[in-house]
């Protein structure tokens, strides 16, 4: 037997089966000292109604991304059965340990549950939940949209993101859920540690998958919020278990989302060494190959010169430095181009 079929450990309070509105939550074992039978509850709503695919929208897998937590729970506390053909499964606040933390990993066990999947029911806390969210919820899932953004570490620019899927209908069907999300860009990429993560599980059961980056900096981003919103609703519409047309128009004036790609490596720019960095750039921006992206600064040392960085790529800055304090090794910029088929990878 496999993990994926061992049972889950967590108990969940509705059943995904069942017509019209529920809200309840999962109830996760948790041992600590003032309760040794202690458990964390975790929201959960589920909205179904007549026949339609099922959506599973989760966010705060990462405890320090607002945008999705406040655009999920929004709208699971207000989406009516009566107005969906169809069931959507809400996971707004996944991560309570990290969420009430205010931290990407869980302060239980240290972990990034988005490292974590497939899970396992008896390994570490976000082991178990990995898995309850893989074994237990995925199977029930058409189409998966978890929505994130750059958290502490970084500020990106307002995106959707998928990976490059190798079947060409499945490439296709993502990109028009993205173009339907109308985020100002959609980035396709590759090549990154995704061994682990969500979505590996989701694309791994043949869902479609769908992410965000919907701001960072370790502050709610107004706009942020205000695309992820309409994203979701935009996805449900698309999807045909909302009536009515889906509303794209950029504030930027372009009538519908940029399709872009990380290329390769070269887009990535990493500090070199410890140190304050000082971007010169913010999310959104255009910048040039060999163009200065800022300075490491050695501020505890007199008369050291800041080293300066500069992009190996041009393009446009997906994502931008945020915390000032960067340890080596730490990615500084993100630079992304127009999608380009002919240059993707599997
Ligand atoms: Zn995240």
């Amino acid at each position: 037997m496999g993990e994926s079929e061992l049972k889950s450990r967590i108990r969940c309070g509705i059943d995904f089966d069942k017509a019209g509105r529920q809200a309840g939550y999962l109830r996760a074992p948790l041992s600590r000292n003032t309760s040794g039978w202690g458990t964390v509850e975790i929201p959960v709503v589920c909205v179904k109604n007549g026949s339609g695919p099922t959506v599973l929208l989760t966010g705060g897998v990462h405890g320090d991304e607002y945008e999705g937590l406040i655009a999920v729970s929004r709208l699971a506390r207000t989406l009516d059965p009566a107005t969906i053909q169809g069931r959507v499964i809400m996971l707004p606040a996944i991560n309570v340990p990290a969420i009430l933390n205010d931290t990407r990993l869980s302060p239980v066990d240290g972990r990034d549950l988005n490292r974590c999947f497939p899970g396992n029911p008896k390994g570490t806390f976000s082991e178990m939940l990995a898995h309850f969210i893989d074994a237990v919820v995925l199977p029930h899932v058409d189409i998966s949209i978890d929505v994130h953004t750059a958290g502490h570490s970084m500020e990106s620019a307002l995106s959707t993101n998928m990976h490059y899927a190798s079947d060409p209908a499945m490439r296709k069907r993502t990109m028009e859920a993205a173009a339907a999300f109308g985020a100002p860009f959609n980035v396709v990429f590759w090549g990154v540690d995704e061994g682990a993560t969500l979505t590996s599980s989701v694309e791994r059961r043949g869902i479609l998958s769908l992410g965000t980056e919907l701001g960072g900096w370790g502050r709610v981003n107004v706009e942020g919020v205000r695309i992820g919103e309409r994203g979701l609703t935009n996805t449900l519409k698309h999807f045909g278990l909302m009536d009515g047309c889906t509303e794209t128009s950029q504030r930027d004036g372009s009538a519908q989302t940029r399709h872009m790609m990380v290329r390769d490596q070269d887009c990535y720019l990493f500090s070199p060494s410890a140190g304050l960095f000082e971007p010169r750039h913010l999310a959104g921006e255009t910048v040039e190959a060999g163009q200065s992206a800022g300075f490491l600064h050695f501020v505890e040392d007199v008369d050291r010169p800041a080293v300066e960085l500069f992009y190996a790529r041009s393009g446009v800055l997906w994502m931008a430095s945020g915390p000032g304090r960067v340890q080596r090794g730490d990615a500084v910029a993100v630079v992304m181009n127009d999608y380009d088929d002919a240059l993707c990878e599997a």
